[in-house]
């Protein structure tokens, strides 16, 4: 299913760790500052449980 970019999003919690783009097997996800979704991500939500703050949400 391919994404519109706007259906996996990042709340306020995220510190930039990068742990979710390092589990996102299409490179979804740009680490400046925050995780930012980008149009490749496919809405999976396999990086979901990899955030350790819990700012990935669907
Ligand atoms: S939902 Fe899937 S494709 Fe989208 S950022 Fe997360 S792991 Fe990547
Ligand atoms: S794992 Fe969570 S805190 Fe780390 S960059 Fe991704 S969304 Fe942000």
């Amino acid at each position: 299913m391919q994404s519109d970019g706007e259906s996996m999003k990042v709340n306020k919690n995220c510190v930039g760790c990068g742990q979710c783009a390092a589990f996102c097997i299409v490179d979804a996800i740009d680490i400046k500052g925050k995780a930012i979704i980008t149009c490749t991500c496919t809405d999976c939500r396999k990086c979901i449980p990899y955030c350790p703050v819990k700012a990935l949400e669907a």
